[in-house]
């Protein structure tokens, strides 16, 4: 299998490498990075002043050359009538997203931004990148949300929950898709 990442906006390359290496390590995949793409117009609501998260998932689908792709962006996203997404992918689908907007860190000391990891702040970013893109690839691989909190195809509605779980897949999930 391969997989596209497609960076919508300025992605670092941390984000790039971290995110090509989880997606190896847990899919025994091949990963492709792809050339930066602006980020699609029409896809920003100003009354939210958020970016439309199935809009980066089009674009991700038509412009990916992978069997799945995955567009990485800065932005802000946001799903009907969700305050905000962390990711979004359809079941069985080629294009998924994830924005690292809500992933940083906060910078004003530990925990104020309800995450519970300890280590230094650019691993917890990493660490939450590696995560979120390993998830909403199992949803394209016909993953649904598992109850385990340790699997990383729990549903984590905040950082805390991201932090929570681990980045492998558990057992169950594992006998699904691999
Ligand atoms: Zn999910
Ligand atoms: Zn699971």
């Amino acid at each position: 299998m391969l997989i596209d990442i497609v960076p919508v906006g300025d992605v670092t390359g941390r984000v790039k490498r971290e995110a090509s290496a989880a997606l190896r390590a847990i899919y025994d995949c091949d990963v492709m990075v792809h050339e930066r793409q602006e980020i699609p117009s029409g896809s920003h609501d100003p009354n939210r002043d958020q970016f439309r998260a199935e809009d980066f998932i089009e674009l991700a689908s038509r412009i990916g050359t992978g069997e799945k792709n995955i567009a990485i962006t800065p932005q802000d996203l946001f799903y009907r009538r969700r305050n905000y997404v962390f990711g979004l992918a359809y079941l069985d689908g080629s294009g998924s997203v994830i924005s690292t907007y809500r992933l940083q860190p906060a910078t004003d000391g530990l925990s104020s931004d309800g995450g519970i990891s300890t280590k230094p702040r650019e691993e917890v970013f990493s660490d939450r990148v590696r995560k979120e893109v390993v998830h909403e690839i199992g949803h394209t691989l016909g993953l649904e949300h598992c109850d385990n909190n340790r699997c990383v195809m729990n549903f984590s509605p905040t950082v805390r929950e991201v932090d929570v779980k681990e980045e492998n897949l558990c057992g169950t999930c594992q006998r699904q898709v691999l």
